[in-house]
């Protein structure tokens, strides 16, 4: 299984969209380094992980061919998440000899309710017959073109069902923890009752080692240490198992390199824009 973190920042981008903040002024001083853009991962080149609005810069940055994408799983409508406004050109006169010539889309209610709005003005038939869109709930379990996929309730939203995902690949396996705080006992019930045990798990770590107050709705390092000992308990994970943490706001001032040494204090290692892992 190859996996690339495409964006590794929280919803407002590292540097932020707006901010001027001391790590945020810092951060554009270099650029080719620091940026961190909206979070998404792809896999195999055929399976991506949320849609954010940079997913156009990330196909030309990293030269990944979206085209070929059949698959998209997309954890929750939140902005950093879900930019369903890009499918109105994939087809008509936007796009030629497409690698895949469908997508399957799949989201919880509202992430297809902001599929409608966002794309009811511009979308073409012949565009949107070849996107095929599907709802998925929390605790399911479904396979995709080879891959297993499992779905958990993210600790996240309370206007909508947010998701976290299990995708299996030929004995291989990814958890993905975006968005959410520390997770539900039924989740890790869940994923051993269904035999998961990680190669790789994918830590939501908004908060890093920021020491002030947060909310649950998503973690830092310390939560991502508890949620770890939850999944060694149930041996969802084994010795082995990889820990890359991503999805950094700018308040926790994710500079690379420094992420990189708190990370390696808690044994896991820092994701970044455009880093590729082998499993
Ligand atoms: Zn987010
Ligand atoms: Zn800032
Ligand atoms: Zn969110």
């Amino acid at each position: 299984m190859k996996l690339q973190y495409l964006g590794t920042a929280a919803a407002e981008g590292f540097p932020a969209v707006f901010c001027n903040c001391a790590a945020c002024q810092k951060a554009r001083l270099d650029l080719s380094t620091e940026l961190r853009t909206r979070s998404q991962m792809l896999i195999d080149g055929k399976l991506l992980v949320d849609f954010p609005s940079e997913s156009y810069i990330h196909a030309m940055r990293f030269q990944v061919d979206l085209s070929a994408v059949e698959a998209l799983l997309v954890t929750h409508s939140h902005t950093d998440h879900f930019y369903a406004q890009e499918f109105v050109n994939r087809g008509y006169k936007f796009a030629e000899k497409l690698v895949s010539p469908t997508l399957d889309i799949f989201g919880n209610d509202e992430v297809l309710s902001v599929y409608h709005e966002g794309t009811y003005r511009e979308m073409r038939e012949s565009v949107s017959a070849s996107i095929k869109l599907h709802v998925v709930r929390p605790f399911c379990r479904f396979s995709l073109g080879g891959y297993d996929i499992l779905t958990l309730p993210a600790n996240h939203s309370r206007r909508e069902e947010a998701l976290l995902y299990s995708i299996s690949h030929e004995g291989k396996t990814v958890l993905y923890l975006n968005d959410t705080g520390p997770l539900s006992e039924e989740c890790y019930m869940f994923l051993a009752q269904n035999h998961v045990v990680a190669d790789l798990v994918s830590f939501d770590c908004t908060f890093a080692d920021s020491t002030e107050q947060h909310s649950a709705r998503h973690m830092s390092f310390i939560d991502n240490v508890q949620v770890q000992n939850k999944l060694l308990q149930y041996k969802i994970v084994r010795h082995n198992t990889k820990y890359y943490v991503t999805h950094f706001s700018h308040n926790s001032a994710p500079f690379r390199e420094r992420m990189e040494q708190v990370a390696q204090k808690y044994g896991f290692h820092s994701a970044h824009d455009g880093l590729e892992i082998e499993l």
